[in-house]
């Protein structure tokens, strides 16, 4: 059972304990109460995939083997993806990439190149729509489709794993990537280093997070590049220094238990 179906059970025995125990005005209290602390739980499963509200979704690689994967989200974009494949390739640092569809047909020169240098390409929907995870399953589907076909018939690879735009998710997302045979991924620490000026301050907050099998995201896309090459710098270097390994995703999780489920399954 995912822990959205056991909020939903919880909530619905919540308001059959009130009808039969409860009487007068503080019936609709507390029914009033029961329904703001389901949205709220609700709330926090849409917003937080660590917590697997509505499904599997990977958001470490097992334990033992000192990796960690660095991931980079939206791109790829022609000014700053090409540094940061130059900076990887100096620092020795395979990744993988969650690139969008339509700037995958935008620039597939570059989604070649990410392929081409040994990175890995994984699926973050077509257009990066915010409002994707209020859609329906069909447009979904169709999203997550349409990322897919671009990637192949420009990379000539096939996506392995879906991370939704923002790490929203609802109770589609599992069946829509399950339809596709990707796997649901979102992530171990993240710096918001979209959001944050300081290239030292997000590394901290990453490094804070980051352990053995740990997925790291940062973004191609929507920063100064200068502020990403810093971060990337700095990051692979302390990371180094406390003895971990940075490699592809699909090499953290190739170990993983419970591989044999269907991607995107609980
Ligand atoms: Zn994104």
């Amino acid at each position: 059972m995912t822990r959205h179906r056991a909020a939903i059970l919880c909530l619905i025995l919540a308001l059959a304990g009130i009808t039969i125990f409860v009487e007068g005005p503080w019936r609709w209290r507390l029914y009033g109460l029961a329904s703001a602390a389901y949205l709220v739980v609700l709330t926090l499963g849409v917003s937080l995939i660590g917590l697997e509200f509505f499904g599997r979704a990977v958001c470490r690689g097992p334990a033992g083997k000192r990796r960690v994967a660095l991931t980079f989200d939206d791109g790829p974009n022609p000014t700053v993806t090409p540094q940061v494949l130059k900076a990887l390739r100096r620092l020795g640092v395979p990744a993988t990439f969650f690139c969008l569809g339509e700037r995958v047909l935008d620039h597939p020169d570059l989604a070649r190149s990410i392929v081409a240098q040994g990175h890995l390409m994984g699926n973050h929907s077509h257009r990066h729509q915010w409002w994707l995870n209020f859609r329906g399953r069909r447009f979904m589907l169709q999203e997550i489709r349409s990322a897919q076909q671009a990637i192949l018939s420009t990379t000539g690879t096939v996506p392995r794993y879906y991370r939704p735009p923002a790490g929203l998710t609802n109770p589609q997302v599992g069946p829509a990537a399950r339809a596709l045979e990707l796997q649901v991924v979102g992530w171990t620490a993240r710096g918001f280093d979209q959001f944050t000026a300081s290239p030292s301050a997000i590394v901290r907050r990453i490094v804070r997070r980051t352990t053995d099998g740990s997925i790291i995201v940062l973004h191609d896309c929507g920063l100064p590049p200068e502020r990403l090459l810093a971060v990337v710098e700095e990051l692979v270097s302390t990371v180094r220094q406390s003895g971990l390994e940075f490699v592809r995703l699909d090499q953290l999780l190739e170990d993983l238990p419970g591989k044999s489920e269907p991607p995107g399954q609980r």
